[in-house]
């Protein structure tokens, strides 16, 4: 590498005098791509800068990769979204590290001169919150559940978050703090900015015990954070996924128009998507439950559960077995 990029230095040198302009551009070219393929081989993908889509008039959305975290996809594996009212902007998440979360301010400030003036935190989980350092600035007020705060003390977070910071390194490194919301909400919270109406709705615990969701009751709009996955199969976790269907239904009940997901793309099929969610968990549950009661052993039972309804989803193989199994465990100890 180091040599090709001499021998294209001295080239560039001799041949515009010679008059070659043309073939300098091509060792340019070669040189860039020479450069981008030792970026890429060394796990380290040449970033595009983020670019929103509309969902609706005034809201904007970026969609992560289906994927696990890593230093190539900038653990940006999760979704963000922002509203754009007359008296300032509302953002959705903070995406995987603060890196994206720049770029993601840089995006919004592209699309509106409007300042950001609130965060909502759909649950905090790293993908999610890794980038909220960046939008810290005054005027901005960053809000959560406040069942956010036990996982922002607990081990599993400062844990989490070292193990980031090898994983994906660089993105995630030792100037990557976790950072507490200004506001934390008990209950269902309304205000409303430049004319919008927000309705800020607990959910949890779900996927986490701090799940927020948030509505737009004028254009029914859910950014629902990961209690509803589309598209892929969801990562379920420790999560209590009684509770979460629980949590479904009560998403059904909005009557949302658009779901902006934590992950995949915008779903204009609200209520088959949150059903997909939920059939996946209740399918999960009935599945685990019955060997869990019959003593039967997990990997038996895992291999005789029909899963072909869901197989065909995007990180199946990544998720399945490992929710399959964390249900296993729940209804063992008599999950409800
Ligand atoms: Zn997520």
């Amino acid at each position: 590498m180091r040599m090709y990029g001499w021998i294209g230095a001295i080239r560039l040198l001799v041949y515009p005098v010679r008059g070659d302009l043309r073939r300098a551009g091509a060792w340019l070219r070669t040189c860039g791509l020479l450069a981008a393929a030792w970026v890429w081989a060394a796990g380290v993908a040449v970033a595009l800068p983020l670019q929103p889509e509309q969902v609706a008039p005034g809201v904007w959305m970026v969609q992560g990769v289906s994927a696990l975290g890593s230093p190539a996809n900038r653990n940006f594996i999760s979704n963000a979204a922002f509203v754009d009212t007359p008296a300032g902007v509302v953002v959705i998440d903070a995406l995987g590290s603060p890196a994206l979360a720049q770029e993601l301010i840089q995006a919004i400030g592209r699309v509106t001169p409007q300042p950001i003036r609130h965060v909502v935190v759909t649950h905090y989980h790293a993908d999610h919150i890794y980038g909220l350092q960046a939008f810290q600035a005054p005027g901005v007020t960053i809000t959560a559940h406040r069942g956010g705060l036990s996982y922002l003390h607990s081990d599993t977070a400062r844990l989490r978050l070292q193990a980031s910071r090898e994983e994906l390194a660089p993105w995630i490194d030792e100037n990557t703090r976790l950072v507490p919301a200004d506001r934390w909400i008990d209950g269902p919270t309304r205000f409303s900015l430049g004319g919008v109406d927000f309705v800020l709705q607990p959910v949890g615990p779900a996927h986490t015990p701090e799940d927020l969701v948030v509505f737009l009751p004028g254009s029914r709009i859910l950014f629902a954070g990961d209690i509803v996955f589309r598209g892929r199969i969801p990562f379920v976790g420790q999560a209590d996924s009684g509770r979460w269907i629980e949590a479904l239904d009560r998403l059904i009940d909005f009557d949302a128009r658009l779901i902006v997901p934590g992950h995949g793309p915008v779903s204009a099929s609200a209520q088959a998507d949150l059903k997909l969610t939920r059939d996946y968990l209740v399918h999960l549950r009935q599945a685990m439950g019955e060997a869990a009661r019959n003593l039967e052993p997990f990997e038996e039972a895992y291999a005789k559960a029909d899963w072909s309804r869901f197989e065909h989803l995007p990180l199946f193989k990544a998720a399945n077995r490992i929710n399959a199994y964390n249900t296993y465990l729940l209804m063992e100890q008599g999950g409800r």
